[in-house]
C-alpha cells in the first residue's frame, strides 16, 4: 500500500564503486566537526500524491536534482530527524531509540502536509545503510558516533502556497567526534526576552528547518555579548523553554527544602520533545524526580537562596551540557545582569550521573534492549 508506507523489502541498493568513495576521516580522531565529513551512501525515497511512495533506493551519496520552483525552497516545506548510531565496546553498532525519532518524524510531516510512513520501514532502511558504511561508524574512541540525518522535503515546481504534490526523503549520515573531547565545558547563555522561538498555536513542537533558520541571527547576538548559547524565554512571565538547540534541565531545591528536578513540560506546543529530554526524565523517575514551569524569577530566587545546584540542556548531540552563567536583559531596568550558575561544581551532580547513564546504554556497557536498536 505506497499511499501509506515505502518497504524496506522493495530497497535498491547500488553499493558505490571503489572510486567513488570517499576518504575517511583519519583514525582516532575524536575531534572531528560536526557534518564535516559524509558517509559513501544515502537512501532516497520519493513521493507523489499520485502514485504515493516510490520505491526506496540506497546508492552512493549525489548531489539533489530540484527544480528551482521546489517548494521547499521557497516555503521551506521541510523537516528533518537527528539521532546517532554508536559502536559499543562489543563492536555492535547501537541505534539509540530510533522508534522515538521516526514517530516525531511522522508527526512533524503530517504538521508539514507531507507524507507519512511506515517508522519500522525506514529504521530498517537506515540499517541497512549503516551496514553497508559500517566502516564510518567509528571506532576511535568511546565517544564519538555517526550521526544520522532523515530529511524529508516538499519537490514539486508549482509554486503555489499549497499542499505539496511530490516529496523526497533522504537520509545521509556523518562521522562525528566528542562534544566535549577535553572534558564538560560549560556554556553562558544570553536570555532575553525579545527573541521568541515558539509560541502557543506554533510549530515550536516539531522538527521543521523553519524553527532553526530564525535562531541563527540571534545566536549571533549572544556571541556578541560573549555567551555560547541562546536560553529561549517565553511569555510575559519569561518561562524558561529551551537552550539552544536542547532540551534544559534544572536541579534545585524546591522552596519546602526537596531536591526536585525539573523541565519545561510539553503540554503548550513550546518545546521540541527530545528523546534525550524523555530519557532522562525516564531515568529522573526511577531515580525519583520530577518535571514543572519555572520563570527566571524562579531561577533568580532559587539562586538567591544558594537552593539552585545544576541547569543543563540536553540533546543528541552532547547529551548534556553544563550551563555556567546566564546573561540575562532584564526588561523593568534595561541593563544587563550576569548570574553565575554553580553546575560544574554542585554536589549531587545529577547531570554527571544521568551522562554515565545514557553512554553506558548507547556504548553496550549497561544493557536497556528497550531503547536501543542493534545494526
Ligand atoms: N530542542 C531543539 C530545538 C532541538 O533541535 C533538539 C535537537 N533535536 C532538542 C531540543 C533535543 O532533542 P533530542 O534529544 O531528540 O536530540
Amino acid at each position: 500500500d505506497h499511499a501509506r508506507t515505502f518497504y524496506r523489502a522493495e530497497m535498491v541498493t547500488t553499493p558505490a564503486l571503489p572510486s567513488e568513495r570517499a576518504a575517511k576521516p583519519p583514525a582516532g580522531d575524536s575531534t572531528l566537526p560536526f557534518g564535516a565529513y559524509y558517509s559513501d551512501h544515502m537512501i532516497d525515497v520519493d513521493w507523489t500524491m499520485a502514485d504515493g511512495w516510490g520505491r526506496p533506493r540506497l546508492h552512493r551519496i549525489q548531489p539533489l536534482q530540484l527544480h528551482p520552483g521546489a517548494k521547499v525552497l521557497h516555503y521551506a516545506i521541510e523537516l528533518f530527524e537527528g539521532m546517532k548510531a554508536y559502536r559499543g565496546v562489543d563492536n555492535t553498532i547501537r541505534i539509540f531509540r530510533p522508534d522515538m525519532n521516526m514517530a516525531r518524524m511522522n508527526r512533524t510531516a503530517a504538521r508539514c502536509a507531507l507524507p507519512t510512513f511506515d517508522s519500522a520501514e525506514l529504521i530498517a532502511m537506515i540499517a541497512d545503510q549503516i551496514r553497508l558504511d559500517r566502516e564510518w561508524v567509528p571506532s576511535s574512541s568511546a565517544t564519538s558516533s555517526l550521526y544520522i540525518r532523515p530529511t524529508l522535503i516538499a519537490t514539486d515546481k508549482t509554486l503555489g502556497v499549497g499542499a505539496p504534490h511530490a516529496a523526497k526523503l533522504f537520509v545521509v549520515t556523518c562521522p562525528v567526534g566528542a562534544y566535549f573531547p577535553s572534558g564538560f565545558q560549560s556554556v553562558s547563555l544570553l536570555a532575553d526576552s525579545q527573541f521568541v522561538r515558539a509560541f502557543p498555536g506554533g510549530v515550536g513542537a516539531y522538527k521543521m528547518g523553519c524553527n532553526y533558520a530564525p535562531t541563527i541571527d540571534v545566536a549571533q547576538s549572544a556571541a556578541k555579548k560573549g555567551c555560547q548559547q541562546v536560553l529561549w524565554l517565553s511569555g510575559e512571565n519569561e518561562e524558561l523553554t529551551e537552550v539552544g538547540t536542547m532540551n534544559i534541565f534544572v536541579l534545585w531545591k524546591n522552596e519546602e527544602g526537596d531536591l526536585e528536578l525539573v523541565t519545561p513540560p510539553l503540554d503548550r506546543g513550546l518545546i521540541l520533545p527530545g528523546v534525550t529530554r524523555d530519557s532522562l526524565l525516564a531515568l529522573g523517575r526511577e531515580y525519583g524526580e520530577f518535571k514543572r514551569a519555572f520563570t527566571m524569577e524562579d531561577v533568580r530566587a532559587a539562586l538567591k537562596q544558594d537552593r539552585l545546584l545544576q541547569m543543563f540542556g540536553a540533546g543528541t548531540a552532547c547529551v548534556v551540557s553544563p550551563v555556567g552563567e546566564i546573561v540575562y536583559h532584564n526588561r523593568k531596568t534595561g541593563s544587563y545582569e550576569t548570574w553565575a550558575i554553580p553546575t560544574m561544581s554542585a554536589k549531587p551532580n545529577l547531570m554527571q550521573r544521568f551522562y554515565d547513564h545514557i553512554t553506558d546504554i548507547q556504548y553496550g556497557r549497561t544493557d536497556r534492549p528497550e531503547w536501543v536498536y542493534e545494526v
